[in-house]
């Protein structure tokens, strides 16, 4: 598949396969994938940053287990199925936060007093499916990862971006940092 292919296949998944309600949001999935990245953008994140939050719930698109399986307390592993997707394309800096985005959640969850007031109903929902507030062991382990910190700050993105109305740039003006952060088909190379 050459470059160009690829970036069709992502923009056409945010274009065309995300408009199943995020969650129990009265926004979409594109809408929240959009929010996001503008949100990264408006913080002056770096490109990878960018282009993971616009990306960050792509297991949503490319599984068929409907829009909130949560609620029938299925833990979907949306963010394993991201990543694996994601991982031939791109380098860690873009897939380790996406790999990271629902650990970041129970990470807060337990380092945060007041983060656990801040999640919408379905986020409370999932946590517990996704194993509750790290444990002490658990956050040590997470901290040591070299990505955790844009994992963290790609959560609170996530956790921000559900503003039912909100305009946002089209799924084009982002793709422009996911072609920068592509990897060539050709090599394998590390962003
Ligand atoms: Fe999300």
């Amino acid at each position: 598949m050459t470059q160009d292919q690829r970036l069709s296949q992502i923009a056409d998944l945010l274009t065309l396969k995300a408009d199943g309600n995020y969650g129990l949001s009265a926004i979409n999935q594109r809408q929240h994938a959009l929010q996001c990245a503008l949100l990264a953008e408006q913080a002056g994140c770096p490109d990878t940053l960018i282009a993971a939050a616009l990306l960050h719930d792509i297991g949503h698109m490319v599984h068929n287990l409907g829009e909130n399986p949560a609620e029938d307390g299925v833990d979907d592993q949306h963010e394993a199925l991201g990543h694996a997707f994601l991982a031939n394309w791109f380098g860690p800096a873009v897939t380790e936060p996406v790999r990271l985005h629902v650990a970041a959640k129970r990470y807060l969850c337990a380092t945060e007093a007041d983060y656990f007031a801040k999640l919408s109903g379905d986020s409370v929902l999932s946590l517990s499916l996704q194993g509750g507030p790290m444990s002490a062991a658990e956050v040590a382990a997470f901290d040591a990862m070299p990505h955790a910190a844009a994992a963290v700050q790609l959560r609170r993105f996530d956790e921000q971006a559900k503003v039912k109305g909100l305009q946002t740039p089209r799924v084009a003006h982002f793709m422009t940092y996911v072609a920068g952060c592509i990897n060539p088909p050709a090599t394998a190379a590390a962003v």
